[in-house]
């Protein structure tokens, strides 16, 4: 039996090989995955996991503690409590985290998944993500996850939405429905980066809005592949929170060090 599940193994394997989203090579795991969520230990089985290979592990940057309590940025110092950004203004969302620093061959890592149709990196980034934070995703009592939308003239174009596919492999891992139908993007903004602060806030305050049908929803999460400035969460958090959602959470693949 245990020679047939091995076969099986090899040849899927040798059907759709795994890739390790961060260095792009092939490689096979060697077992699968466990986090604790809850009480409970949620096992992934070898077959189903796509972890990072053992290389890069050790070459990119997990975020760690001492990291801001608001928005999930890694702090320089222990003695703060929240990054500058967060010291100076007020967030949407009522928590956030983030599993890598965004840089290098994250960012390579996260600009093949949106351009170079490597989808099944999405699946990585939430079991990554789960082993990180199981823990305190679960406690959030989640209603629901919801990705932060693209302008569907975008991700017509794409073909698909990043962030959907983190979300719906994060919500099937939790256990939450994934809800992509509640948040729609209404205008197609500017890319962030080309503007300063001011701007990408003008750009995003107008940049969502709730389905017709409503939201009857206590507490999200909501999911991104990258955290910058949070003005993309904020400007989403907005939205919901005003159509009477109380609780907003965001979690992100990556967070950009020193905004
Ligand atoms: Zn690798
Ligand atoms: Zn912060």
């Amino acid at each position: 039996m245990r020679r047939i599940v091995q076969g099986i193994r090899v040849l899927l394997h040798l059907l759709y090989p795994k890739r390790c989203p961060i260095c792009d090579r092939v490689w096979r795991p060697r077992e699968g995955m466990e986090f604790s969520m809850g009480g409970r230990t949620v096992k992934i089985p070898v077959s189903c996991a796509y972890p990072v290979c053992d290389t890069c592990k050790g070459q990119i940057t997990y975020v760690q503690e001492p990291a801001c309590k608001q928005c999930g940025k890694p702090l320089e110092g222990e003695r703060q409590e929240f990054c500058g950004d967060c010291a100076r203004k007020e967030h949407a969302f009522l928590q956030g985290k983030a599993l890598w620093v965004y840089k290098g061959a994250v960012k390579e890592s996260i600009y093949r998944l949106k351009y170079g149709n490597r989808r099944e990196y999405a699946v990585s980034y939430a079991q990554e993500l789960l082993r990180q934070y199981g823990g305190w995703l679960y406690r959030r009592q989640l209603d629901a996850v919801i990705p932060i939308p693209l302008h569907r003239k975008r991700k017509r174009q794409r073909g698909y939405n990043q962030a959907e596919l983190i979300a719906r492999e994060l919500g099937r891992l939790l256990e939450v429905p994934v809800r992509s139908d509640v948040l729609l993007r209404t205008v197609n903004t500017r890319p962030q980066k080309e503007l300063n602060d001011k701007e990408r806030k003008n750009n995003l305050k107008k940049a969502f809005k709730i389905a017709e049908n409503g939201v009857q929803l206590d507490c999200v999460l909501l999911v991104d592949d990258i955290y910058t400035t949070g003005s993309t969460m904020d400007g989403a958090a907005q939205v919901l929170k005003e159509a009477g959602v109380s609780r907003v959470y965001a979690v992100s693949v990556s967070i950009g060090r020193g905004y």
